[in-house]
């Protein structure tokens, strides 16, 4: 990590899927910047066992267990911050699923509907449940950063993901754009990254043939880390960022460039 404390200093931080491998990594990100965190994932256990760590490292983070497909859920889980830490002004939507059937995904003529109807739930409701819950707060304090978990699957056709991940991808960047023009007026900066292959639980889903033809095609010959897509995450919700809307940004390695 480069050095930069302080730079999130003052701010609560929101972060969906915050247990899971990139989720961990911009976590650690803000609070290493200065920021409290709020951490929202499905399972409290582990949630609760990666706070307290966190803790006993003299950080301010807090666990809420929450689907965030679930719009009551996710007002819980903000009433509970906000109960804890008032205003919540930075949101990143990272939360997201890639459902895999012995390593490959259902193809279209195979997937059941409730699989469907699950992976635009968690991947793309969730975002509107969120910003929805959230957005009013922000236009009150004319002042909010929110960004999204997109991908390159989002914008390129690959064939180790089905048509619902691809779909809610490509949805995120659509509503990326709808809202950086809906809430910009009211000093909101609404950004989404599209990381392409990075090294995370979500990724052993593939066979290990499949990420070595993925470092094969992208230029910088490796796969991506956390960390680095944390890095992109935390300039975007930077004030070095702040002219910066509506954008989507690639963490890649140059793969799938456009
Ligand atoms: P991950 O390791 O599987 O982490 C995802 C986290 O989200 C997990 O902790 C998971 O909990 C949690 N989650 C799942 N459903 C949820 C729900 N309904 N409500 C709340 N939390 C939920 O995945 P990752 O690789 O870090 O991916 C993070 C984001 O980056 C996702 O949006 C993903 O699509 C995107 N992305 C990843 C890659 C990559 O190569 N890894 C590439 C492009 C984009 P459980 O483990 O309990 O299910």
């Amino acid at each position: 990590m480069s050095n930069r404390e302080q730079r999130h200093q003052r701010r609560t931080v929101m972060v969906t899927g915050a247990v899971g491998g990139i989720g961990q990594g911009i976590v650690a990100r803000y609070l290493h910047e200065g920021a409290r965190v709020a951490l929202v994932d499905l399972d409290p256990v582990r949630g609760e066992q990666v706070v307290e760590q966190l803790r006993a490292q003299g950080h301010s983070a807090l666990f809420v267990q929450a689907d965030v497909s679930d719009f009551h859920a996710c007002a819980r889980a903000c009433e509970t911050i906000q109960a804890e830490w008032g205003f919540i002004d930075t949101l990143v939507n990272n939360a997201g699923i890639s459902p895999k059937h012995d390593g490959k995904p259902a193809g279209i003529h195979t997937m059941e509907p409730e699989e469907w109807q699950r992976v635009v739930g968690v991947n793309m409701n969730s975002v509107f449940n969120l910003v929805r819950l959230l957005s009013p707060g922000m236009i009150e304090h004319k002042f909010g950063r929110i960004v999204s978990m997109s991908s390159v699957a989002g914008k390129a056709w690959l064939d180790i993901v089905g048509v619902h991940y691809s779909t809610t991808k490509a949805a995120l960047i659509g509503m990326t754009r709808h809202l950086a023009g809906e809430l910009g007026p009211h000093g909101i900066t609404v950004n989404a990254l599209a990381p392409g292959r990075i090294d995370t639980p979500l990724l052993k889903t593939v066979s290990s043939q499949a990420n070595d033809l993925v470092i094969a095609q992208t230029p910088l010959r490796r796969l991506g880390t956390p960390d680095e897509v944390a890095d992109a995450c935390a300039f975007l919700t930077s004030d070095e960022a702040r002219f910066i809307t509506g954008q989507v940004i690639d963490v890649a390695g140059g793969w799938l460039m456009t």
